[in-house]
């Protein structure tokens, strides 16, 4: 499997065989921390780490089979200039002249970096220094603006700061917990697991989940407020207008640390509980329970996610749930206040260092002139933008429209995980010069690279991330960096330093770029900021090494942070981090997403994520445990919706918006609600022909945050006909060629379902001439059609397609049940005495149970 070995490099390699080191997991935004064992064979024993903070030797099943995605399949190894292998200098030489001939003629806007909450926080650091502070542009946006830029708003707007003012612990303590757009079940599994833990030991404590969909996480609710797509502001201000009516506002903390409250409360009592029950589809009943539940319990946390945040909308929810905390006071205490968790693994890490087009390092505004004087300071900057940059959608369309002269993709997948996908493609082929920094050779995106760099991979790298508490933690090496694969954080630095800035990007390790963060970081506490982590500003290498987990501020001794408590929370007494001390209520008024259904485009389409995939499954597609949960592209679609379109269950359909299409297996189920689909994000070209569900959705955005409305696309389904379906097992990765097709990984096979617009044969449907068929070892089928003696053309061409899409060996012996009739094909390939390859086919959907074919197989 491992074609390019690792080669131990010198002093810095990580520990050896048997030796275990703590890391942290690079998945979601829970950041539990690992214990990793490798093997010294390129693998490695995976446990939970107890003693981390995050998840106490918890793992879920992703965590868990992360030692089954760190193998050298796949990788890229060497720098690649259009396809050539090139050396590091000279792909560096290219990268710095590109873009400094772009910024020459065109200007510091011209050019652009898309990053990732992928990345470690150093990795951040160094792209936002060389962007920000020597290119001079504001032009660097991350996948994060996809996942929680409208929290970012959110807490900006509400605190002054983007703070997360709780902890984990606070969901165990609290009584009352409500998830809202959050399928923490599924999304953030230890989390939820902690949760769901408390909740058994404790009984009196309460959940309620608030969804359009019935998904996992509902298992352990006490209600289920399944509302209306995108009504979420219309509930929270009819709970802001139901507390103020009870009198349960908290007249001393508002009085003395929240502006706005009328205004917020003119707001909410505009839409009356009738009003509420009518856009939200919940019954006065339901809306009564939930108030009587959130009013009378005062310990409750408000926990919420990308069902809140994927809206164009996604802002003014986010304060309509802080609008209910501020308003009774609930912030910042044991078990009280909103909670927004993040997605991805250093989510937060990203937002500190300012890896946001809209915001400085340090959590200081790029617009504020003192902060900007005060970054430009202590980087000893060139140039500094005045204004934000482009944000993630903003970006790919100047790349489109021929602003962006010069583009540089690290760690993500923009070209099947931004809306438009297919014109995020176009878009990026369409721009002069891309650089795609990546650990894997071939993605989606990957194809679009002029140059192509290689990363080093997580049990390779690092560095630091920081979780959805505020807690800093410390990836760990654990594997030599392959081939030549170097650190994100050290390209960006070498190409920083071929632009001419060499004494900038000098860093001798990531310590010291965590070194620099941190003194940043003061400075920027010393301007009143909430992130500041100067006590760490002199760790030295081995004290970086040795970084346990640890919660932000961590402000210089004898000093604190405005509005942090000694508990390791924020706001219990105020100090928010608007300039007058107090947090503001913004009036938040309901609006229905941004496109309207209508009669050709009648259902609205939800994306979202698996248990057990990760984002573009570069990494978990390597799993077999992993791809097992869910094997194909699918859309969950209403029992009625399903029969007024005609869909069957496990039929195929095609999803359809005016952007672009998917096709996907019908999974019939009232889990999701009638009028909507639901359907995952994980799949790309490289797992399935048509299952790319970011083609489908529009790039309408949320006005203030920019982030994407990922959950309301209107869409129409149709029943996708073939003229055969297929299924596939085979030793060898299969190559499909088909109008539909899905592949995942099994144990030591691969599995792929097909479904084809033509029969592979000149010979019509239902006029084959064969029967029952067995051939003899050493018959070449695999040739083209009607080379295999004996055989009917049928006969052949069904052993051919079959043989070309396994990857069968030509030697091996085919045997073969082929119906005369129609469409009924069983074939086997037969090498040495072991099955290679299983292929059935037949005129309808194969009902062949497939637990049992992958176990006999
Ligand atoms: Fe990793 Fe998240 Fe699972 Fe924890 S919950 S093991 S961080 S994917």
């Amino acid at each position: 499997m491992n074609a390019h070995p690792r080669a131990p490099k010198g002093a810095a390699d990580p520990p050896g065989a048997g030796q275990t080191v703590r890391t942290a997991c690079p998945y979601c935004g829970v950041g539990c921390g690992v214990r990793a064992t490798p093997d010294g064979r390129g693998g490695v024993s995976i446990a939970g780490d107890t003693q981390h903070p995050a998840n106490f030797g918890r793992l879920c099943s992703k965590g868990s089979a992360l030692g089954e995605t760190v193998d050298l399949e796949g990788r890229l190894l060497a720098p690649q200039i259009h396809g050539r292998t090139a050396s590091w200098a000279e792909a560096i030489e290219l990268v710095a002249e590109r873009f400094r001939s772009a910024v020459g003629a065109h200007g510091p806007d011209s050019v652009a970096f898309y990053v990732s909450g992928q990345l470690l926080t150093e990795d951040y650091y160094v792209a936002n220094k060389l962007m920000k502070g020597f290119i001079g542009s504001a032009n660097i946006d991350t996948n994060s603006r996809l996942c929680m830029a409208s929290s970012v708003v959110g807490h900006k707007r509400a605190f002054g700061a983007d703070t997360v003012p709780g902890t984990y612990e606070d969901l165990e303590c609290a009584d009352l917990v409500v998830l809202v757009g959050s399928n923490l079940a599924w999304c953030h599994p230890v989390l939820y697991q902690r949760l769901a833990a408390a909740k058994a030991a404790r009984p009196g404590m309460r959940v309620v989940v608030v969804d359009p969909r019935r998904t996992a996480t509902a298992e352990i609710a006490d209600q289920l407020l399944r509302l209306a797509p995108g009504t979420d502001v219309a509930l929270f201000n009819g709970l802001l207008a139901e507390i103020e009516a009870r009198g349960a506002i908290d007249r001393a903390f508002v009085g003395q640390h929240v502006t706005g409250l009328d205004e917020a409360l003119a707001a909410a009592r505009s839409t009356g509980i009738d009003d509420v029950a009518r856009i939200t589809g919940l019954t006065r009943a339901e809306i009564a329970a939930f108030c009587d539940a959130w009013i009378g319990t005062r310990r409750v946390v408000t926990v919420y996610s990308q069902g809140v945040n994927q809206s164009s909308a996604g802002t003014d929810k986010v304060n309509a749930i802080i609008n209910a905390h501020l308003a009774t006071g609930r912030i910042g205490r044991a078990g009280m206040g909103p909670f927004s968790v993040t997605g991805q693994p250093n989510a937060m890490g990203g937002r500190e260092v300012g890896g946001l087009a809209t915001m400085l390092a340090a959590h200081l505004d790029i617009q504020n002139p003192a902060h900007r004087a005060a970054v430009q300071a202590f980087w000893q900057a060139p140039a500094m933008p005045t204004e934000p940059g482009l944000k993630a959608v903003d970006l790919f369309r100047a790349c489109a429209d021929g602003r962006i002269k010069a583009l540089w993709i690290m760690s993500t997948n923009p070209a099947v995980s931004l809306p438009q996908a297919d014109d995020v493609a176009a878009a990026i082929r369409a721009c002069p010069f891309v650089v795609v920094s990546d650990i894997m050779a071939d993605t989606d995106t990957m194809r679009l690279a002029d140059v192509a760099l290689p990363a080093t991979a997580w049990g390779e790298k690092s560095g630091t991330v920081t979780n959805s508490e505020r807690r800093i933690s410390r990836q760990r090496p654990f594997l030599p960096a392959p081939g030549q694969a170097r650190p994100d954080w050290r390209i960006v630095a070498d190409v920083g330093a071929a632009m001419g800035w060499a004494d900038a990007f000098d860093w001798a390790n990531e310590a010291a770029v965590f070194r620099e963060h941190a003194a940043l970081s003061g400075v920027a506490g010393r301007l009143g900021m909430d992130f500041d982590i100067e006590a760490l500003a002199e760790l030295d290498d081995a004290a970086y090494d040795a970084l346990a987990p640890v919660q932000w501020p961590l402000p210089r001794a004898g000093t604190r942070r405005a509005g942090a408590t000694a508990d390791g929370r924020f706001f219990a007494d105020g100090g928010f981090l608007h300039p007058d001390g107090r947090a503001r209520m913004p009036a938040t008024v309901y609006r229905p997403p941004a496109s309207t259904v209508s009669a050709d485009w009648p259902l609205r389409l939800n994306t979202g994520r698996v248990r057990d995939h990760w984002h573009t499954m570069t990494r978990t597609a390597k799993s077999a445990r992993l791809s097992a949960h869910m094997a194909e592209p699918y859309a969950e679609i209403h029992p009625r919706d399903a029969a007024a379109a005609g869909i069957e269950p496990a039929s195929l359909v095609t999803v359809e918006s005016p952007y672009g299409r998917a096709v996907l297996r019908a999974l019939v189920t009232d889990r999701t609600p009638q009028g909507t689909v639901f359907a995952p994000m994980h799949w790309t070209a490289l797992t399935a022909a048509c299952g790319r569900v970011d083609a489908v959705v529009g790039a309408e955005v949320d006005p203030l945050s920019g982030q994407p409305e990922s959950k309301a696309q209107p869409v129409r389904l149709t029943p996708f006909r073939a003229a055969w379906y297929g299924f596939a097992l085979s030793r060898a990765c299969p190559r499909p060629s088909a109008a539909y097709w899905a592949r995942a990984r099994g144990d030591g096979l691969w599995r792929i379902e097909l479904a084809c617009d033509a029969v592979p044969s000149a010979t019509p449907l239902g006029d084959a001439a064969s029967g029952t068929a067995g051939r003899g070892a050493g018959e070449a089928a695999g040739e083209a059609a009607g080379e295999a003696a004996g055989e009917s053309d049928h006969t052949a061409a069904w052993i051919a397609y079959a043989r070309a899409l396994t990857g069968a060996a030509a030697g091996a012996e085919v045997v073969s049940v082929i119906d005369s009739r129609g469409i009924g094909v069983r074939l086997a390939f037969v090498a040495e005495g072991r099955v290679e390859a299983a292929f059935y086919a037949a005129a309808e959907p194969v009902a062949l149970a497939r637990a049992g074919a992958v176990a006999a197989f």
